[in-house]
C-alpha cells in the first residue's frame, strides 16, 4: 500500500454492486505515461454489469468507470503529444499487447489481452481501477485529445457510448450523406447515433418499442422518422428502405423484424448486448443478402477521429450530471432506464476525501 500514487475512489466490494468510498494506489507514472486528474466519468451499462458480476468476471474491489474526461497534470519524459493542462479522455481500454494481429492492423480493441480501464488486468498483473476516482495514470498511446470546444461532462460518454456507434457507422459506410440509417433504441448509445447520423448527412429513423419517445426523437434530436417496432403496419410500410441499422438495445428483442427493414445487401450492426441469445433464422439474412455484424468499442484512432468529428459538429451526449454520493441511486435509476440519456459523475466536484478506506 505504501508505494504508488495515492488515489481516492468509490468501489464495489461484492455482487450487491453497492459502491462506497475506497482508498487505493495507482502505479507511478512511467516515461510514456500521462497522469490525469479526473473531471467527469460517465456511468455505462457495462459498469452496471461488472459491479454486479453479471458477466462472471468481477475482480473485487472494483472502481468502475471507463468514460473518463480529465485534465493532464503531469507527463513522463517520453510523452510527445500531451502536456499539463490538456483536456484528455480515456475509454474502455488503456493498453493492449501491441504485437498481435489486431494490434498490428489498427483494431487493438480486439486484442486478446486488452487491458481494460476498469476490472481488467494490467500488464504487471495488477487489477485496473477505473474513472470513479480522482486520478488516473495511462499510457500515452491510449489517451485521447478531447476538443476544448466540447463541454467535458457531455463529452465523457463519447469515450464509450459514442465510439460504440461511431466506429461501426464508419466501418460499414453508414456515414454517407443521403443514406438511410435506422437506430434501434433511444438510450445512451442510440441518442448519440442519431446525432452522428444527422451530422453525416443521413436520413435517420429511430425504431423504438413504444411511441413514448417519438417527440423527443423527432423534435429534439432531429431524427427524420420514428417507427414503433410493436406496430406491424408501420414496420411493413418501412420494409426494405434502410441501408443500415445500428441496434443499441440491451434487452432481449426480436431481430427478424429489424432485418426486414433493410434494403438488399443492407448492413445491421449489433452494439447492445442482451443476455439472451439473438434469434436468427437463416432466411432472414439469405433473402436480400443481408449482413449482420457485431461491434465492440473501436480503435484508438477511431476514437480520436470520433472526438474530432464531435468537436467539429458540436456533438455531445445528453447528460445528467451527479455527484459521487449519488452514484448508487444513479445505478438503480440506470437499471430501469430512468435517465436521459447518460449519468455523468462530476468527480472533481465531489467530496471523495475524508472517506474511510
Ligand atoms: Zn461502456
Ligand atoms: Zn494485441
Amino acid at each position: 500500500m505504501a508505494e504508488g500514487l495515492p488515489a481516492l475512489g468509490w468501489a464495489a466490494r461484492d455482487a450487491s454492486g453497492h459502491l462506497s468510498p475506497y482508498s487505493f494506489s495507482r502505479s507511478h507514472q512511467k516515461d510514456d505515461d500521462v497522469t490525469i486528474k479526473v473531471l467527469f466519468c460517465g456511468i455505462c451499462h457495462g459498469d452496471l454489469h461488472v459491479i454486479k458480476n453479471e458477466w462472471g468476471n468481477a475482480l473485487y474491489p472494483i472502481v468502475p468507470g471507463h468514460e473518463i474526461v480529465g485534465v493532464v497534470t503531469d507527463v513522463g519524459s517520453g510523452v510527445k503529444n500531451f502536456k499539463a493542462g490538456d483536456t484528455v479522455g480515456v475509454g474502455y481500454f488503456r493498453d493492449s499487447c501491441r504485437t498481435c494481429d489486431s494490434c498490428s492492423n489498427g483494431y487493438e480493441n480486439y486484442c486478446p489481452i486488452l487491458v481494460l480501464t476498469s476490472n481488467g488486468v494490467d500488464r504487471d498483473g495488477a487489477t485496473t481501477q477505473g474513472g470513479f476516482s480522482d486520478v488516473l495514470v495511462a499510457n500515452q498511446d491510449y489517451v485521447l485529445h478531447v476538443p476544448e470546444s466540447l463541454p467535458p461532462a457531455g463529452a465523457a460518454p463519447l469515450l464509450c457510448a459514442g465510439l460504440a456507434v461511431y466506429s461501426p457507422m464508419v466501418m460499414y459506410g453508414l456515414n454517407a450523406p443521403g443514406k438511410h440509417l435506422g437506430v434501434v433504441g433511444l438510450g445512451g448509445l442510440g441518442h448519440v447515433a442519431v446525432k452522428f447520423g444527422k451530422a453525416f448527412g443521413m436520413t435517420v429513423t429511430v425504431i423504438s418499442s413504444s411511441p413514448r419517445k417519438r417527440e423527443e426523437a423527432l423534435e429534439r434530436l432531429g431524427a427524420d422518422a420514428f417507427l414503433v417496432s410493436q406496430d406491424p403496419e408501420q414496420m411493413k410500410a418501412a420494409a426494405g428502405t434502410m441501408d443500415g441499422i445500428i441496434d443499441t438495445v440491451s434487452a432481449g428483442h426480436p431481430i427478424v423484424p429489424l432485418l426486414e427493414l433493410l434494403k438488399p445487401m443492407g448492413q445491421m450492426v449489433v452494439v447492445g448486448a442482451p443476455s439472451t441469445p439473438l434469434e436468427l433464422p437463416a432466411f432472414a439474412i439469405i433473402s436480400g443478402g443481408k449482413r449482420l455484424a457485431g461491434n465492440g468499442a473501436g480503435s484508438v484512432a477511431d476514437c480520436q477521429a470520433m472526438l474530432d468529428f464531435a468537436g467539429k459538429h458540436d456533438i455531445t451526449a445528453d447528460v445528467e450530471v451527479v455527484k459521487m454520493d449519488y452514484v448508487n441511486t444513479a445505478v438503480e435509476r440506470l437499471e430501469r432506464n430512468d435517465v436521459r440519456y447518460r449519468f455523468v459523475i462530476d468527480v472533481a466536484g465531489s467530496q471523495l476525501q475524508g472517506a474511510a478506506a
